[in-house]
């Protein structure tokens, strides 16, 4: 059976040529005999491989040299306390952008261990747009601030960078990085699970300036000290080999297209086939803030809810699957990350101007 096109939040699709060389190296990597997954991760063949991952996400996101990259596990999730544990740095509040859900998680697992101010939220609205710096209310005696650039489940994304001074700015950019040109130095932490953007799930990737490191609150586990993990170059103890290894497959195939400011180009370009069409048509609509729409998760709604069903199953038919929006949002959702072929989003466009032709 040939691919569907899946529009997943994560996890996400992948590159074909990356899963096909995945496939043609399963077994026997590189003629050494064994499979990256039986592979020592202290052996010089892995080491190369985690190395050569590194050295390329560096270069695509261009990382200075005062920063380090962890390759973690525990997910963005475990970020949300991992965060506060690192760079409270023996103060007692921390600064947070209240933007949708995942905002909300990284909130209350922080005031597990901070005085949380929210300096902006825009639950008023249903979480279906950002509020812009001028509103928010920042504290000028908090360790750093956090915000979520592009909340995956709104699909409300920020593509300006916040000003916060001399207070270091976190970002959990999952469902983002590698999706557009950011400037690395203006942030103190940038973290992402894997699953969207990067590679397989089971892989974090943390990007920590590194003066920021090794003042972690009294109590705060190894697993969870970034200091550890860089000093032992992420080999602290076993990483997850084999989703780095995918990952780096993923970042070579990044350099071979151009690199980001040539994926963001077409990411704008598959973004803007989906929302024009949204504004061209009464049939369907975006329920987000027009200068947040999202270019990586694009929710929207039938005029007709008693119509999801049908389209749902109409898409699926014709190979585009997990469209289902996110209960909070309702209506349907379709994750168009780097790997998303042009010709996936052009059949989703296909499809809902002939639906709506049949039953609008
Ligand atoms: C998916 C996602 C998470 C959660 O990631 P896990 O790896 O499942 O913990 C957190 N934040 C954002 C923005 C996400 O998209």
């Amino acid at each position: 059976m040939e691919r569907l096109y899946n529009f997943s939040a994560g996890p996400a699709v992948l590159p074909r040529d990356v899963l096909v060389q995945a496939g043609d190296e399963l077994v026997n990597w590189q003629g050494c005999g064994m499979s990256v997954m039986e592979m020592s991760h202290r052996g010089k063949e892995y080491m190369g491989i985690q190395a050569q991952a590194e050295a390329d996400l560096r270069e695509l996101m261009d990382i200075p040299a005062n920063y380090k990259v962890l390759f973690l596990q525990g997910g963005a999730s475990s970020q949300f306390a991992m965060v506060p544990m690192n760079l409270l740095r023996g103060k007692n509040c921390a600064d947070y952008l209240n933007t949708g859900e995942w905002s909300k998680k990284a909130i209350k697992e922080a005031k597990k261990f901070a005085q949380v101010n929210v300096v902006a939220s825009s639950e008023d609205r249903n979480f279906s747009y950002a509020p812009t710096q001028d509103v928010w209310r920042l504290d000028a005696g908090a360790a750093y601030v956090h915000y979520t650039p592009n909340e995956t489940i709104g699909g409300v994304e920020i593509f300006w960078t916040p000003e916060t001074g001399d207070v270091p700015l976190v970002a959990d950019m999952s469902s983002c990085i590698l999706s557009r040109v950011i400037d690395v130095s203006k942030y103190g932490v940038i973290y992402a699970g894997a699953q969207k953007n990067i590679g397989p799930a089971g892989v974090t990737v943390v990007i920590v300036r590194e003066d920021l490191l090794g003042q972690t609150l009294p109590g705060t586990p190894t697993m969870f000290d970034y200091k550890i993990h860089a000093d032992n170059e992420s080999m602290y103890n076993t990483p997850p080999t084999y989703g780095i290894y995918i990952a780096g497959l993923v970042f070579k195939w990044l350099k071979a297209k151009g690199g980001i400011a040539v994926m963001e180009q077409q990411n704008i370009a598959k973004a803007a086939l989906l929302y024009d069409y949204l504004d061209a048509t009464d049939f369907y609509s975006s329920p987000v803030a027009r200068e947040n729409r999202s270019r990586m998760n694009v929710p929207f709604t039938l005029k007709d809810a008693a119509l999801d069903e049908d389209f749902l199953k109409g898409a699926k038919a014709r190979g585009l699957v997990q469209l289902k929006g996110h209960r909070s949002v309702g209506g349907m959702r379709a994750s168009i990350y780097n790997a998303m072929p042009v010709e996936g989003v052009q059949a989703l466009v296909e499809y809902m101007k002939e639906f709506e032709k049949a039953r609008g």
